[in-house]
């Protein structure tokens, strides 16, 4: 049963309403934003900034929900935590 509700290297994005499927492996500063710009099909920015998250999408142009993550890495397990905008390096 475990097996089902954790696949190897999938995770989700930890906001409830938004529950995307996210693949990110880029530890570098331990931030980064939910979803993809639907226009370019390219992740968004790790620091964009909530006004121009917002911006994409009032234009329609965001899969996800945009929001801030914070990825720790705590007994060899990343953790994907909502965090804060203000939130820059997690280092
Ligand atoms: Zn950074
Ligand atoms: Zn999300």
């Amino acid at each position: 049963m475990s097996q089902e509700d954790k696949e190897d290297g999938v995770t989700y994005c930890p906001y409830e309403d938004c529950r995307l499927k996210i693949c990110c492996d880029n530890l570098a500063c331990g931030i980064t934003r939910c979803g993809r710009r639907t226009d370019t099909n390219q992740p968004l920015d790790p620091h964009m900034s909530q006004e121009n998250s917002e911006q994409l999408r009032r234009d329609g142009k965001l899969e996800g929900c945009g929001r801030p993550i914070e990825m720790k890495l705590v007994d060899g397990n990343v953790l994907y935590l909502k965090c804060d905008w203000s939130k820059q390096h997690a280092t």
